[in-house]
């Protein structure tokens, strides 16, 4: 089905609904409202900016990152058992979910198409170095890749390195820079 023809079957399955009174369109605005600006990898840009700026604040991170977003109520679920990986000089992590297409909601938003495509899925697992070429991000040989398959009981969330360049921005101005890609893994941050 093509993305024009499901827009069509469900803005007539919306308006069928409504016209019965099983649906309140009012509350489907809501919920896209909710999606579009308060769920969202902004965020876990949060989470990771504060990671970059307060040691204490990453360590607790990635030891129980569950417990950190439960202070932040961020809306959007998807979290109830949440682990954060953190790249490092000898390290890069990326996240794939292989069963389906699992993953943080609540710091990440909905999952991009690509997430949810069995070539991703089955590829990334056992040649990760040429899928993230494909999403240009080319990392040296002398690093190890690891790849976090999430499920239904955990989802993953890379913490990306800073760029030597950004050091010494506030928070905000460092949560602004911070990529949806760079947090599934398949991007690494670059300071321009
Ligand atoms: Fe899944």
């Amino acid at each position: 089905m093509s993305q024009t023809t499901a827009a069509i079957r469900a803005q007539a399955l919306e308006s069928l609904l409504t016209e019965r009174g099983l649906l309140d369109a009012d509350l489907i605005d809501d919920v896209i409202v909710r999606y579009n600006e308060r769920v969202g990898p902004m965020n876990g840009a949060k989470l990771v900016a504060h990671a970059w700026s307060d040691v204490a604040f990453k360590k607790r991170l990635l030891t129980d990152a569950t417990a950190v977003v439960n202070e932040f109520e961020f809306s959007g679920g998807q979290v109830d058992k949440l682990v954060v990986v953190e790249n490092t000089p000898d390290t890069h992590n990326v996240v794939v979910c292989t069963l389906c297409s699992c993953y943080p909601w609540a710091v990440l938003g909905l999952p991009p198409k690509w997430y949810k495509d069995p070539a991703y899925r089955s590829r990334v697992v056992r040649e990760p170095r040429s899928v993230l070429a494909e999403f240009g991000t080319f990392i040296s040989t002398e690093k190890k890749i690891r790849v976090w398959d999430s499920s239904a009981e955990i989802r993953y969330m890379v913490l990306p390195e800073m760029p030597a360049a950004w050091q010494g921005r506030d928070v905000d101005s460092l949560a602004a820079s911070v990529s949806r890609d760079s947090m599934i893994g398949v991007t690494v941050l670059d300071a321009n």
